[in-house]
């Protein structure tokens, strides 16, 4: 099987009402997904998505005529160009779907197969106050999730912790709470400071009295001494990653013992060719390996069966935050929105490769023809 060509072609819904995340000072009122598509000299195509592609334009002629099984070769011409260029790792996602259409095998058993299913945590987006958070809670264990994600950013740590302490007081221990602080990264317009060891301490040692399963990127991604300390000194898991662009970060953050929980994202780092070398380091040495997934429901599917071929953590990340994060916008280009079962659990099915079917009529009405980047408002 040969390569034949690679197209890239970018959709876009509108959101109404919009999306307040909170890491963003104006709500989105657009959301955009980009599809790459390889197709092939047998009639099968792979498809990936999950990353803007930015920087692939003039290096397609890399991979025509090139056998999709070699896919070594391939992530590391994909490396070479987020180097010099930009990130590209959907193409990686779309191989391995590819692969696994041609072997009629889902992606997961092709990774290792450990299970087909994972306990989901909600994962939520937006600064909502301590009673509609508590009451959004409540509906996640009526809909059967067992853990569920809080996210902080207000300025003043103490308000973020109201929420947590409304939840727990809301759920009991029917929720296992994760809380991400998102002081790893900044957005273009951030120039306030982030944490310092000793507020992520302070933080922690509250969050640890509320039972808090990780307390996620509590200090800057490249801190890998800071985010040491601090876990030395805190009972609370420590998790992040999720925007570290380098494999080579999570070999150093593995050496200086920086976490517990690893997140990086296939659809943002390394692909899955890469970022499974980094689950099989971390958890040889006993750590969790659990991706981020915030991205669309593509790469949402693409870490779910890395993690369901082959991580021993005990939950996988799942967006949503209704009514302005639902499956039906994160999967907006998917026939079928992926929920949890009864139990909580995100299953995967027997289809080959990443296991999903686009849907004709959303790729139609919402293409944006010539569109070479767009933006989120
Ligand atoms: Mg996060």
């Amino acid at each position: 099987m040969k390569i034949t060509s690679i197209e890239i072609k970018q959709y876009m819904i509108p959101l109404e009402p919009p999306f307040h995340a909170s890491w963003d000072p104006t709500p989105r009122k657009k959301f955009g997904t980009t599809l790459v598509y390889v197709h092939t000299d047998e009639g099968i195509t792979g498809i990936g998505s999950g990353d803007l592609m930015t920087g692939f334009a003039g290096h397609e002629h890399l991979f025509i005529g090139q056998d999709p099984f070699a896919i070594e070769r391939h992530a590391q011409i994909i490396d070479n160009i987020d180097f010099h260029y930009g990130r590209c790792w959907p193409l990686d996602l779309a191989l391995w779907d590819l692969m696994g259409k041609k072997t009629g095998m889902p992606v997961y058993k092709l990774l290792g197969g450990r299970s087909d299913r994972i306990t989901a945590y909600a994962s939520t987006g937006e600064l909502v106050s301590p009673e509609v958070r508590a009451e959004r809670a409540e509906a996640f264990v009526e809909q059967g999730f067992k853990a569920m994600k809080i996210r902080f950013h207000h300025k003043d740590p103490r308000q973020d912790i109201k929420v947590v302490e409304a939840v727990r007081r809301a759920v009991g221990d029917k929720l296992d709470i994760m809380v991400d602080a998102n002081q790893g990264w900044k957005m273009p317009w951030d120039v306030e400071r982030t944490w310092d060891v000793k507020m992520a301490y302070q933080v922690a040692k509250e969050l640890e009295q509320l039972g808090v399963v990780w307390l996620e990127e509590p200090l800057p991604s490249h801190d890998f001494t800071g985010m040491a300390a601090l876990r030395q000194k805190v009972g609370i898991r420590i998790a992040g990653g999720e925007m570290n662009r380098e494999w080579h970060d999570f070999r150093e953050m593995y050496r200086h013992g920086s976490l517990d929980v690893y997140q990086p994202d296939v659809a943002l780092t390394g692909g899955i060719t890469q970022i499974r070398k980094i689950a099989d380091m971390v958890q040889m040495g006993g750590h969790w390996f659990t991706p981020h997934s915030w991205s669309n429901g593509i790469g949402f599917l693409a870490n779910l069966h890395l993690s369901c071929g082959l991580s021993t953590c005990p939950y996988f990340e799942f967006p949503f935050d209704p009514p302005t994060w639902t499956p039906e916008r994160r999967d907006f280009v998917q026939q079928e929105k992926v929920m949890i079962d009864r139990d909580g659990c995100l299953v995967l099915s027997d289809k080959p490769g990443l296991g999903f079917e686009l849907d004709p009529e959303m790729l139609e009405k919402y293409e944006i023809k010539n569109a070479y980047i767009w933006g989120t408002d």
